[in-house]
């Protein structure tokens, strides 16, 4: 039969990187230039379809700042997949990715399905992070990596998805 299976998710990463355009643009199919910044944190809900199950992402998308990191425990406590996300025109930004990868490494959950996302795919022009450096890197710690974009929506379903077919089934 088909199941049916509830997924706390997590997005984590520098401010500006696009979580919450991610999550729109996953959610609502939308972009917007000027994406407000978000506050503490913000709660979405969005049901996917694979092979052998519907899946409810319960998501949270966390603002990123520094002054909020006390509180992203309590958003990835629990969670069962993660999305890292980073901007490709960023290096600080793919820095501070792989802080968060060390921190769920830590503290996270073991079992998490973690995703790394190289976001703003459609700027190659001021690209500073190059898809094979960050590739590696996701192998070596266990990740699954796409590059992504909320603005063209390149990859975007398909990481939800790859994260959908990942979680176990229970
Ligand atoms: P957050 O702080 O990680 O939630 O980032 P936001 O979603 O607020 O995005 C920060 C800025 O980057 C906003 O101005 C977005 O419009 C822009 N942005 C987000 N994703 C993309 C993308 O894929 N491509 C481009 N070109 N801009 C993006
Ligand atoms: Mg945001």
């Amino acid at each position: 039969g088909n199941k049916s299976i509830n997924a706390k998710l997590v997005l984590l990463g520098d401010v500006g990187a696009g979580k919450s355009s991610l999550v729109l643009r996953f959610v609502r199919g939308q972009f917007v230039e000027f994406q407000e910044s978000t506050i503490g944190a913000a709660f979405f809900s969005q049901t996917l379809a694979v092979n052998d199950a519907t899946v409810k992402f319960e998501i949270w998308d966390t603002a990123g700042q520094e002054r909020y990191h006390s509180l992203a425990p309590m958003y990835y406590r629990g969670a069962a997949a993660a999305i890292i996300v980073y901007d490709i025109t960023n290096q600080a930004s793919f820095e501070r990715a792989k802080k968060w990868v060390q921190e769920l490494h830590s503290q996270g959950n073991p079992n998490m399905v973690t995703a790394l996302a190289g976001n703003k795919a459609d700027l190659l022009d001021a690209r500073k992070v190059t898809s094979e450096e960050a590739q590696t890197y996701a192998q070596e710690n266990g990740l699954f990596f796409l590059e992504t974009s909320a603005k063209t929506a390149s990859n975007v379903n398909d990481i939800f998805y790859e994260i959908a077919k990942r979680l176990p089934r229970v």
